[in-house]
């Protein structure tokens, strides 16, 4: 069966078709079939943006449509950027300047208050509007300073404990194996393969 891919990340989609495609599933891009425009993330929740996508995505192509959502929740922050991650600060500002923002801002914060989780939905929509969703999250903190050069976005302050690395620290294989876009991607998975 096909899968329509709403994303023009290259990451991304070899992660999709890496572990949809042992499942028998073939991932296209929506550019591959020359849908290439941008959909507004105007929602106020993951789940809001990613079945946005993947809607929209479905009816463009009349086939089955996979989208995601994600970004970090920081409980400091009242659990803020939150769906607005990517904007936060402004969405062309550097991620260097966004994390010290971050860290300046939570000089104080003992150990215990410096929690935080990124978040993945997945959203697959049918063309006759059946939407099947899984959500993946994994816990850490925030560190005290950057540290990595590994990964993207937030990736330096968000440090796994039981690792002693950030996720900026990590080569790219071992954080995709443990991410919450992996654990994601795998719940979809599991929900295509016992609809099909
Ligand atoms: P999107 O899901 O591609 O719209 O990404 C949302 C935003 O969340 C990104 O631009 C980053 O700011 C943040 N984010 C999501 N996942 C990660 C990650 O694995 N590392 C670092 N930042 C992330």
């Amino acid at each position: 069966m096909d899968i329509i891919a709403a994303t023009k990340n290259k990451d991304k989609l070899r992660e999709m078709r890496e572990i949809l495609g042992s499942m028998g599933f073939r991932v296209i891009a929506a550019a591959e079939l020359g849908v290439t425009e941008e959909i507004t993330e105007d929602g106020a929740t993951f789940e809001d943006n990613a079945i946005k996508k993947a809607r929209v995505i479905s009816q463009r192509t009349g086939a089955m449509a996979l989208a995601d959502d994600s970004g970090i929740e920081i409980d400091y922050l009242g659990k803020k950027p939150g769906v607005r991650s990517s904007r936060f600060l402004g969405e062309k500002t550097d991620y260097a300047v966004k994390n010290k923002k971050i860290l300046d801002i939570m000089r104080d914060a003992e150990e215990n208050e410096r929690t935080a989780r990124y978040v993945c939905v997945m959203a697959a929509a049918s063309p006759r509007g059946e939407i099947l969703l899984s959500r993946g999250e994994i816990e850490g903190v925030i560190s005290r300073e950057p540290r990595g050069t590994g990964g993207f976005g937030y990736d330096p302050i968000f440090l796994l404990p039981e690792k002693g690395a950030t996720f900026g620290e990590m080569a790219d294989e071992e954080k995709n194996r443990i991410s919450h876009r992996r654990k994601a991607l795998d719940g979809m998975a599991g929900k295509l393969v016992s609809r099909k």
